[in-house]
């Protein structure tokens, strides 16, 4: 099933008929893709629901400041192989493709070179070179863009070659698909994830409560039953989950499929994403509003990544 690629079939689809000069121009850069499946979760007529404002070009991403810069984290530096990310201690994060099943215009990698830093153009063998020669990495995290836009056979490839590896113990995924393409998760898939020799983690990435639908709960259920663990991590979006309520209704919903809240992100200061952001003062407050509301295993924790800091930020608790 085809993906939405077009505003104007976006918002037919959804019954709007305000159109503005940005969501042309911004389409440009950095198209808009959304499944089928995550636009039928947004309410019809609302140009203001929180799903279609994570992937609706808007004028305001023409707003430049300068701490919104196109690499904000400086990736490029903290690479010793192309596509492996080796910044914090005993782990290593590899970005195996660039792709996306969403573009979510917050999204710190839309101005990234993904084809530079890809090693799938060949370059895997070094990576995991890399990886071998470097015991104290126990934990790899296969990241990207989105590793589950890769076809099966390539990810059951790819972790032939990991399981050789006998220092790394864990393996952890970070994806957004159960959440926006819950249809991904299929036997197939269940089966490669069940087969693993390290614990595999899974961090999926949901921003709202209403991104969970029966679907997606279905599929998050499936994955917990392959003996993985299953975490999720936020960004906190000015107009899409900056109200305590939304908050604690996301982690109610995500405990009742099998996940648990992990991070709560600040957004990167990636240019064109100025409108998104929420200050930590302002964030902090929602954290106490949250934790009064929540048993404390469902309170995220708040980060912010920083360029040289050697792990996520903690701004609260
Ligand atoms: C976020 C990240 C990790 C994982 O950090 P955790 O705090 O373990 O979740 C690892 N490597 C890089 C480069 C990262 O950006
Ligand atoms: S990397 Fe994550 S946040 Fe960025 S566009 Fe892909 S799914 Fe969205």
């Amino acid at each position: 099933m085809q993906a939405v690629g077009s505003v104007d079939e976006l918002l037919r689809l959804l019954h709007i008929d305000v159109a503005e000069p940005g969501m042309r121009h911004f389409n440009r850069d950095f198209p808009l893709r959304v499944p089928r499946g995550f636009v039928a979760r947004m309410e019809a007529g609302n140009i203001n629901d929180p799903l279609l404002r994570q992937v609706l070009p808007v004028m305001q991403e023409d707003h430049r400041h300068s701490d919104f810069l196109p690499d904000p984290l400086h990736e490029a530096d903290a690479m010793p192989v192309p596509g492996l990310l080796h910044k914090y201690r005993g782990r290593a994060l590899l970005t195996l493709t660039g792709a996306c099943a969403i573009h979510c215009r917050y999204c710190f990698r839309r101005h990234f070179p993904y084809a530079a830093a890809n090693p799938l153009s060949g370059k895997l063998s070094r990576a995991l070179g890399y990886l071998a020669a470097h015991s104290e990495i126990s934990e790899l995290i296969l990241s990207g863009g989105d590793p589950l836009t890769l076809p099966d056979s390539r990810l059951e490839a790819i972790t032939r070659e990991l399981a050789g590896i006998a220092h790394l113990r864990t393996l952890r995924l970070h994806t957004r698909l159960p959440i926006v393409l819950p249809e991904r998760v299929d036997g197939r898939l269940l089966a490669w994830l069940g087969e693993q020799p390290q614990r595999v983690v899974m961090v999926v990435h949901c921003n709202h409560p209403n991104e969970i639908d029966t679907s997606v709960v279905t599929a998050l259920r499936q994955l917990t039953q392959t003996g993985a663990l299953l975490l999720n991590q936020s960004v906190l979006l000015k107009g899409v989950n900056d109200e305590a309520d939304t908050l604690v209704r996301l982690s109610e919903a995500l405990l009742a499929a099998g996940v648990l809240p992990y991070y709560l992100h600040q957004l990167d200061r990636v240019q064109g994403a100025t409108h998104f952001e929420v200050s930590d003062s302002d964030a902090r407050a929602l954290m106490d509003s949250v934790h009064a509301a929540l048993p404390g295993y469902l309170v995220p924790r708040l980060v912010r990544e920083l360029p040289d800091f050697p792990g996520k930020y903690p701004l609260w608790p």
